[in-house]
């Protein structure tokens, strides 16, 4: 299976990254987020939605599982880390196929619930300010979307 890896250097460079995959995202796409606490998943959100012409401030959902916020599409930013119970139904399905982009951080959490088909990306924490990004297209539409940014 095809995986792309990238480097980043600072923050700043990740929510670049987020930020020019943002231009390319359509409506129902959905982008599934892993790594440790302080990787850089929030840090990532940001930029994309930076780049989906959001204007709020987006912080990590902590007490709500999900936030939405409004741009040229919409953004369903999720944090799925306090969910109890994986296999509870909490209506996930909705935003999924919504109409608008989709993040979940923490997303093998709820690895049941998720749709086949999505772009995961894990950031590794290197050391300091170094991260290694591996986006994993799942589906044909990822890997074209993986090809498109990646040049
Ligand atoms: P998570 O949501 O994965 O817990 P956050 O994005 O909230 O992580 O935090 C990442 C922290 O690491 C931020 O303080 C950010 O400024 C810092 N950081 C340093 N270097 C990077 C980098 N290359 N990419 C992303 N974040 C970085
Ligand atoms: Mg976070």
């Amino acid at each position: 299976m095809n995986q792309y890896t990238i480097q980043t250097n600072n923050a700043e460079q990740t929510a670049q990254f987020a930020e020019r995959l943002a231009s390319q995202l359509s409506p129902g796409d959905v982008i599934a987020l892993e790594g440790d606490l302080g990787a850089g998943k929030t840090t990532f959100t940001k930029g994309l939605a930076k780049g989906l012409e959001i204007k709020r401030t987006v912080n990590s959902p902590t007490f709500t599982i999900i936030k939405e916020y409004h741009g040229r599409l919409p953004l369903y930013h999720m944090d799925v880390y306090r969910v109890e119970n994986a296999f509870e139904d909490l209506g996930f399905d909705e935003y999924f196929e919504g109409d608008g982009v989709t993040v979940v951080e923490w997303a093998h959490l709820i690895e049941d619930q998720l749709p086949k088909e999505r772009l995961t990306i894990y950031l590794y924490h290197e050391d300091n300010d170094n991260r290694k990004i591996v986006l994993k297209p799942l589906g044909k539409r990822y890997e074209q979307l993986c090809k498109e940014i990646i040049s």
